[in-house]
C-alpha cells in the first residue's frame, strides 16, 4: 500500500504517519526527517539543503526526488510506505507516479489532513523547531499555498484523494485515517 499523507505545515502529518506506521506495519518516509538528519550529519546533501530549509523554501525537485527514490528502493519499502512531506510539488508527484508505474505500482491513497490557516498558525507558534521562526513559517506557508496545494487537484483528478478532518484528538484522527486505509490494506490488529 503506497500512501501519501498530505496537508499544510503543522497539520499533524508526522504524528499521524507514526500511527499509520504502527497500525499497518509499513514504514513512514518523512523527507523532512531525512533532510534534517543530513543537516545534522553535515553530509554533502545536508550542507546543500541546510540554508534552503532554514529559509523556509523548498529544496529543488531533482534533489529531493533522488533522495526519495533511493529511500524507497530499500527492502523495508517493498510492501508499501507512508510518504510524509513528499510529494510537495506537481513535478514531484509526476516523477513519483512515473517511478511507481515502472514497477507496476501506484499511489493507492492520498490522505489529506484538512486544517484551517488559523489552526496551522497557532500550532506552529507553539512548536519551536529551528525553522519555526515567524518569518520562516510565513515563507513555508507561502510555498505550501503556491507550490504544494495544487497537488490536491492533481490527486483529486486521479480519484485517490481522501480528505480527513485534521482537527480533534490525535486518536480520533488516527481512527478516521485507519478506517480510510483499511480498504487498501489490513491493519495488524484485525
Ligand atoms: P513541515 O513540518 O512544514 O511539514 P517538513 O518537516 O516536511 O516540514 O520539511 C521541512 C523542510 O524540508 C521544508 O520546509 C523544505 O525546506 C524541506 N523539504 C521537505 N520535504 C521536501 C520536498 N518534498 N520538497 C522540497 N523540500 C522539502
Amino acid at each position: 500500500m503506497q500512501v501519501v499523507l498530505f496537508g499544510p505545515p503543522g497539520a499533524g502529518k508526522g504524528t499521524q504517519a507514526e500511527r499509520i506506521q504502527s497500525t499497518f506495519a509499513i514504514p513512514q518516509v518523512s523527507t523532512g526527517d531525512i533532510l534534517r538528519a543530513a543537516v545534522a550529519a553535515k553530509s554533502p546533501l545536508g550542507k546543500q539543503v541546510g540554508p534552503i530549509m532554514a529559509a523556509g523554501e523548498l529544496v529543488p525537485d531533482a534533489l529531493i526526488i533522488g533522495v526519495v527514490e533511493e529511500r524507497l528502493s530499500h527492502s523495508d519499502c517493498a510492501r508499501g510506505y507512508i510518504l510524509d512531506g513528499f510529494p510537495r510539488t506537481v513535478p514531484q508527484a509526476e516523477q513519483l507516479d512515473a517511478a511507481l508505474a515502472r514497477i507496476g505500482k501506484r499511489v493507492d491513497c492520498v490522505v489529506s489532513l484538512e486544517v484551517s490557516d488559523a489552526v496551522v498558525h497557532a500550532r506552529m507558534k507553539g512548536r519551536g523547531r529551528a525553522d519555526d521562526g515567524f518569518e520562516v513559517v510565513q515563507r513555508r506557508l507561502e510555498e505550501y499555498r503556491k507550490l504544494t496545494s495544487p497537488l490536491k487537484e492533481y490527486y483529486q483528478r486521479r480519484g485517490v484523494l481522501r480528505p480527513i478532518e485534521g482537527v480533534g484528538s490525535i486518536d480520533d484522527i488516527a481512527r478516521a485515517i485507519a478506517s480510510t486505509l483499511a480498504s487498501f490494506a489490513r491493519p495488524l490488529s484485525r
